[in-house]
């Protein structure tokens, strides 16, 4: 079973490549939601830095025409599941990541207060791997087990949560796939 650090916030077994982009959550908030992203770096391309460079203030906005447009965001999210499989952690748990922006869930807003943000290496339209639905459920699990405020926490997309403004994980995301996979690995997590 996947496993978290309850001391250090950190996945067993994660890459860790630390972002500066995020700090401590609102006092007595926890986080009790769960939020899915989709994320390419150029749009449509797997693998590469880019990724890892753009969560920590280091992406060259000189080594792609798109990345000009971004180069000066401050952001974050606590994972990255590339297309491998393969975990990346940015944000220990308990810190709040600055994943999900201007949001809203079950009229409150500035969700990254009270979420965990998972980003999946993806595009709207392509469909996800097998190896990341596999990723996604064990992180799910391993963040339900250590966190009581997380026990039944709701799994939604960053476009729940932004609509009209963020699309992803899009329509490439199957949500019956993960729903389905997430319960037949309830027991073997
Ligand atoms: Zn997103």
């Amino acid at each position: 079973m996947l496993r978290i650090n309850p001391e250090s916030g950190f996945f067993e077994g994660a890459r860790q490549v630390l972002s500066p982009n995020c700090d401590d959550r609102p006092l007595e908030c926890e986080p009790e939601l769960i939020i899915v992203h989709g994320i390419s770096l150029p749009p449509g391309e797997f693998g590469g830095p880019w990724i890892d460079q753009f969560f920590t203030n280091r992406l060259d906005a000189g080594a792609h025409p798109y990345f000009r447009e971004i180069a000066d965001s401050r952001v974050s999210t606590h994972l990255l599941i590339e297309r491998a499989g393969a975990i990346v952690q940015y944000v220990p748990v308990h810190k709040r990541a600055w994943h999900a922006g201007d949001s809203r869930y079950c009229d409150r807003d500035c969700c990254n207060d009270f979420s965990i943000g998972i980003e999946l290496e993806g595009t709207d339209t392509l469909a996800y791997t097998d190896a990341q639905y596999e990723a996604l459920c064990r992180v799910v699990h391993a963040l339900r087990a250590a966190f009581a405020s997380l026990a039944g926490a709701p799994v939604v997309g960053h476009s729940d949560v932004a609509p009209g403004r963020k699309t992803d994980p899009g329509p490439a995301f199957d949500w019956d796939r993960f729903r389905r996979q997430l319960a037949a690995s309830e027991v073997s997590a």
